[in-house]
């Protein structure tokens, strides 16, 4: 690390758990972020000023002027851009030492598998189950730890999949994949503005924890906040042993899995 790097990083080096061996993983560290909206703003924004090596944004979607009320990466010049473009824009703007590939693209299944295999890290940042799932069973497979985070209304969700563990449960132990799941979408319920930013900082933070190897990530436990009373809550949960993505691995330890 150059001295121009250690100044940049310097406010992380300080923490004892991160100091400059963590600040020298994030530099090598790569990140498959699903979703340059309303999580996916705060979220990349985060890892870029914290210097991740690697940031690949995949969107398929443009800027609107609707989006901007909370997609903070985005700007009212850019409407109309592709938000993953746009989202490079301001990413490398934060940090222009890293690198970030901007994806204008759908992710299939096969898409999906490739990119998850270059990463070290996945946060989804989507909008909708189908992704979700999807971004799930390729983690599942590749054994890649995910960050998924979702908000609507007042009402947000975080939650870590460290997938490298056996004993621990992934996405669809927890909201398995249902044919008549009502989604709601905030294009039509709307969404209080901060509260994805509130959630998508969580995510980063969860991130940075990961990739750095510090503290307690946040697996096997959901946390919730309703952002109008502004309750916070973490609930428990463990590995579905009949799930139909994870129930292949290896038997599930003795160990308590909600660690
Ligand atoms: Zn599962």
């Amino acid at each position: 690390m150059g001295d121009a790097q250690l100044m940049r990083y310097a406010r992380h080096i300080l923490l004892d758990e991160l100091g400059i061996e963590g600040q020298e993983r994030l530099l090598a560290a790569s990140v498959l972020i699903v979703g340059a909206g309303g999580l996916g703003s705060p979220a990349a924004a985060y890892l870029a000023a914290a210097g991740v090596g690697r940031l690949v944004l995949a969107d398929d979607d443009v800027v609107e002027l609707s989006n901007l009320q909370r997609q903070i990466l985005h700007t009212t010049a850019r409407i109309g851009t592709a938000k993953a473009e746009s989202g490079r824009e301001a990413l490398l703007a934060i940090n222009p030492e890293i690198e970030v590939q901007a994806l204008v693209e759908r992710l299939d299944d096969a898409r999906l598998l490739e990119l998850v295999g270059d990463a070290d890290l996945v946060l989804d940042c989507c909008d909708n189950f189908a992704t979700r799932h999807a971004v799930n069973r390729a983690c599942v497979a590749l054994r890649v730890p995910l960050v998924s985070g979702a908000a609507i209304r007042y009402s947000g969700q975080v939650s870590v999949y460290d997938l490298r563990r056996d004993d621990v449960p992934c996405y669809h132990c927890l909201f398995p994949e249902a044919d008549d799941v009502q989604e709601l979408r905030c294009a039509t319920t709307g969404v209080l503005g901060p509260l994805v930013g509130m959630v998508g900082s969580v995510q980063a933070a969860e991130a940075i924890k990961l990739l750095a190897g510090m503290g307690e990530p946040l697996v096997g436990r959901l946390l919730s906040v309703d952002a109008l009373s502004m309750q916070w809550h973490a609930i428990r949960f463990r590995r579905d042993p009949g799930c139909p993505v994870c129930g292949h691995r290896a038997p599930m330890s003795a160990a308590d899995p909600a660690r």
